[in-house]
């Protein structure tokens, strides 16, 4: 009886602790993600109606066209307003078409995460060049895992998840930036370091900077452009 009485409180006691353990923890936040919507906690950097989180470089107004929706490549590369670090990044981008000039020049342009890190942006449908260079590479550091590109002229997605570096109290890198990109879909890039690329804005790594879109002298178009922090 007593031996019973003794189990019976003691699984009493289990479920308690195990309800506990689950009340405990924290309810996800509920956000929204309506069809061709960006999610309600998104920051939106570009919708097709202006460019109003945008800035060149050197701070002036931006050069770049806005017309029927999407951003075009003009003159000087363009930064956000806002500097981020822990980043979830979503944007489309669609390459000159018919294609025209080969290897690196064509359809070039690229995102740098925190203006230093040059995820690359290229036509590399049926054109060569070297592989840390094409389309889906963090530029001279790691090709894509595959090459997921779509003929120019077609939209692409890129989904980019982006862990800063941590920096000490003297300015010192103690963990690399580490970056996962899908390009339309497909893993390209999977938890690879990164250390700053060619071409980038700055010269120092930091905990947060702005997301900066490469002028390389091609009419690259961009579309559908947020944000989430992490
Ligand atoms: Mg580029």
């Amino acid at each position: 009886m007593f031996k019973k009485a003794f189990a019976t409180a003691a699984a009493i006691l289990a479920v308690f602790a195990l309800s506990t353990c689950y009340t405990a923890d924290t309810a996800p936040t509920v956000i929204s993600t309506l069809e061709g919507r960006p999610p309600s906690d998104a920051i939106v950097l570009f919708d097709g109606s202006g460019l109003a989180e945008w800035e060149q470089t050197d701070g002036a107004a931006p050069t770049w066209t806005v017309k029927n929706g999407s951003l075009t490549v003009s003159k000087g590369p363009i930064k956000t307003k806002r500097e981020f670090g822990d980043l979830q990044i979503h944007l489309e981008f669609s390459l000159p078409a018919p294609p025209k000039g080969k290897d690196q020049d064509r359809g070039n342009s690229g995102i740098y995460i925190q203006g230093n890190y040059e995820v690359q942006i290229l036509d590399s449908y049926e054109n060569e060049t070297y592989y840390d260079g094409q389309c889906g590479a963090i530029y001279k550091i790691a090709p894509p895992l595959v090459n997921a590109n779509r003929p120019p002229g077609l939209w692409q997605t890129y989904d980019i998840i982006f862990r800063a570096p941590v920096i000490d109290a003297k300015g010192s890198v103690t963990k690399k930036a580490n970056v996962i990109v899908l390009q339309n879909g497909v893993l390209v890039q999977d938890h690879v370091e990164v250390v700053p690329t060619g071409g980038r804005m700055g010269s120092t790594e930091s905990a947060k900077g702005p997301i900066m879109l490469q002028d390389h002298n091609h009419p690259v178009k961009f579309r559908n452009i947020w944000v989430r922090e992490l």
